[in-house]
């Protein structure tokens, strides 16, 4: 089969690899149908993340389709259409336990394009698989749940809920990227009275008024904290959400709430932020930091399958599954061509009875 494959920094092809096969009787393995790109993706191919070896195939969100099971699998049938997340569960750990699937200890956790194999690949071995992926409801495509595979269990979880988001709160999302426009999106399920967008980039703020901000401010151009200083009486913003992981976002962050008040981490870090606890000491501050559990994916499927939550405003690119190179093109250089996320579409399969299906793609 052919995939995306890592080959150390600054380094990848579409290659031909050997196809995945059941290791465990856990196992399934996917034909991968849609794929998408994420910015970790990114921060793999810089080099910061030391752990995912050359060789292994990068990609983390999938829908698909079960071409085969392992014995020991007893809630998925070859055919399923599955979505396939960023977030393997053991099912069987203290943490996973907990539904804290994001700490998975027993070979669970994020692994795909990380520590194994990952998704952007004609083909994949998904370990796990009945406490892993999730049944695609009927009528849904690929694209309408392709998302609850990260950005929005992420932006849901690690900041919306750990942001503890009530009715009438003012929310400021520090960051206007897939993530925290995801954010925007999720919070809005609790009727926040207010939510402020703050970016760099007037692009990514015309499309977090799209997604549902209520105010956008650039802070390179404007004084951020004064601004949401002005629109909460000087109090500042009840749950603040950091969604670009730099030290100077994070540090912002918590100059823009208020006391008793909540800061959400969603950032990654690369590098160490400061803490000031010599002015916030006795603010009564709670800030939280996470990775992704997906342990809000069955209730975000449900928001989606009932017409509540419509992911597919964050599609700006496709491109056929093997022109993946040309879309890793498209997506890291968003400054110039606004891209949010790059659908890979691999070629619908051709069945053999099909023939009208066939004498298409022999046209084409
Ligand atoms: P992105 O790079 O696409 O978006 C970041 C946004 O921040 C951009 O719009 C950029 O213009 C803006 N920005 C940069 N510097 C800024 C500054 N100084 N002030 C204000 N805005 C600034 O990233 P993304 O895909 O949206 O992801 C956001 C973060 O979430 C990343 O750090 C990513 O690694 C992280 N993430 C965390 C988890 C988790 O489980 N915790 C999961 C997925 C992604
Ligand atoms: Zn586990």
């Amino acid at each position: 089969m052919k995939a995306l494959v890592y080959h150390g920094p600054g380094q990848r092809s579409w290659d031909e690899v050997p196809d995945p096969v059941i290791e465990e009787p856990t196992d399934i393995v996917v034909r991968i149908e849609t794929s998408t790109l994420c910015g970790s993706d990114l921060h793999i191919l810089k080099g910061d993340v030391p752990e995912t070896t050359p060789g292994t195939i990068l990609g983390h969100e999938a829908v698909g389709t079960v071409t085969e099971k392992g014995a020991a699998v007893s809630t998925l049938e070859i055919g399923d259409r599955v979505l396939v997340s960023c977030i393997t569960s053991c099912g069987r750990c203290r943490f996973c336990k907990e539904a804290r699937y994001g700490l998975c200890t027993g070979g669970g956790g994020w692994i795909f394009g990380h520590l194994i194999d990952g998704l952007q690949a004609e083909q994949a071995r998904v370990p796990f698989a009945d406490t892993s992926v999730y049944k695609v409801p009927q009528g849904l495509t690929d694209e309408q749940v392709l998302f609850l595979a990260d950005i929005l269990p992420t932006a849901f979880e690690v900041g919306v809920l750990n942001g503890g988001v009530q009715p009438g709160d003012t929310v400021a999302v520090v960051g206007a990227g897939p993530v925290g426009l995801a954010v925007i999106m999720t919070a809005r399920l609790f009727t926040p009275g207010r939510i402020i967008a703050i970016d760099l980039a007037d692009t990514r703020l015309e499309k977090a008024r799209e997604f549902g901000a209520d105010v956008t401010v650039n802070n390179g151009t404007e004084d951020a904290v004064e601004r949401v200083m002005e629109l909460t009486d000087g109090l500042g913003a009840d749950v603040v959400v950091e969604a670009v992981g730099l030290p100077a976002t994070f540090e912002l962050c918590t100059e823009l709430v208020r006391p008793g008040g909540r800061i959400a981490n969603v950032g990654v870090h690369g590098h160490p932020a400061t803490l000031h606890l010599e002015k916030l000491w006795a603010r009564g501050l709670t800030i939280t930091t996470g990775l992704v559990d997906a342990f809000t994916t069955p209730q975000l499927l449900k928001l989606v399958a009932e017409g509540r939550l419509d992911a597919t405003p964050f599609v700006t690119h496709r491109f056929p599954l093997d022109e993946t190179m040309a879309a890793y093109d498209t997506f890291a250089d968003a400054a110039t061509t606004h891209a949010l996320k790059v659908v890979l579409e691999a070629q619908p399969l051709a069945m053999p009875s099909d023939e009208a299906a066939q004498s298409e793609i022999a046209i084409a």
